[in-house]
């Protein structure tokens, strides 16, 4: 039975000005964001593997720990104003990211989706200070942007790019420290921010040297979804994740038929963009058939956290949830949590069911 959410009306679609779209924002009390703590997949009949830590950090950013394995996709809490993404300059906000990251000393591998400032300004900082053992995996224009750290040790930032695959061919497995989680990245796509205009597309060619101080320097370059997988001791999959942090017109971000075909059981799906592409998140969901999906990337990313939460500006949320709900399997169901809450501890044991 899907969640039924208190769908809110008159979303902000159809808005052509940046003063538009800043007057025409919805407060998170008017959204069906699932608003307690609880566990992101039901007990283990559904085959969640007991000790499953899944946290929405905001934006783009997941924690995922699995037994002796810890994965950041990456986080941002900088949220710098829209006159400043515009026009201006922007940086990491190290006391931000302070108060709204939770401890990742244990995460050895952040993932980056694509290069535009809210998927990459704050993960230099995130993985000099707040997950120094971390390897940054990601495009190759994505690890020439992160090249330009000078204080981050290039031996840590890992271009996928080739290693990746698509809805015709499989990618490369990588194994994450601890082997309890494994990923696979695949080509994926980007869609317009508006009327079929791509803010801050193409690629960094070569090594930067420095990092940029403009939204418009952080290239979003080949954009990539994930598949993760949850290993069981004997480094079977036991829980598949696909992870999507842009929208994309299928069958971008596809993942293709895997020998072990074993199915997706959760899939994490990108709100702002959807309107702008044909077929997303239907033909995904459809085609994947997850037991759960989780609406991500959501709330404003234009004002910091402190100021409250609320919908990103131009997203009409409930047609994307409609066409969730109309391409979920029998027995699917929809969370849109709040970042922060969605899901902190093991999730429950057959004992709870
Ligand atoms: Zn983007
Ligand atoms: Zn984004």
């Amino acid at each position: 039975m899907s969640h039924r959410g208190t769908l809110l009306r008159g979303a902000c679609i159809g808005l052509g000005t940046v003063a538009a779209l800043a007057a025409c924002r919805t407060p998170v009390e008017q959204l069906p964001v699932t608003p307690i703590q609880r566990p992101v997949e039901a007990p283990c009949c559904e085959g969640a593997p007991d000790g499953l830590h899944l946290e929405y950090l905001g934006v783009g950013g997941w924690l995922i720990r699995h037994g002796e394995s810890a994965l950041l996709t990456a986080p941002f809490f900088s949220n710098p104003g829209m006159l400043d993404v515009a026009l201006g300059r922007i940086e990491t906000d190290t006391a931000l990211v302070d108060t709204f990251l939770p401890p990742v000393e244990d995460v050895s591998a952040i993932l980056v989706g694509h290069g535009h400032y809210d998927h990459l300004l704050d993960v230099p900082y995130i993985a000099r200070v707040r997950a120094p053992s971390a390897r940054v995996y990601g495009s190759l224009s994505t690890i020439h942007t992160l090249t330009g750290d000078p204080e981050l040790d290039p031996g840590r930032l890992v271009s996928v790019e080739d290693q990746a695959g698509d809805a015709g061919a499989a990618g490369e497995w990588i194994e994450v420290e601890g082997g309890s989680i494994r990923f696979m990245a695949l080509r994926s796509e980007h869609a317009p921010h508006y009327m079929e205009l791509n803010l801050f597309a193409g690629h960094h060619v070569e090594p930067l040297e420095g990092l940029p101080d403009r939204a418009s320097g952080w290239l979003e370059g080949q954009t990539l979804a994930f598949l993760i997988d949850l290993l069981g001791p004997d480094g079977e999959p036991v829980y598949r994740i696909h992870y999507q942090d842009a929208a994309a017109e299928p069958p971008a971000g596809f993942p293709p038929r895997l020998p072990d075909r074993k199915g997706v059981d959760l899939m994490i799906v990108c709100v702002p963009g959807a309107e702008q592409v044909n077929g997303y998140p239907e033909a995904i969901v459809g085609h994947l058939a997850p037991r759960r999906v989780i609406l991500g990337h959501w709330e404003d990313f234009f004002r910091p956290r402190t100021e409250g939460l609320r919908l990103s500006p131009g997203t009409d949320i409930d047609a994307f949830i409609r066409r969730v709900e109309g391409a979920l399997p029998e027995g699917g169901e929809w969370i849109m949590p709040l970042p922060g809450l969605i899901s902190t501890g093991p999730v429950r044991t057959c004992e709870s069911c």
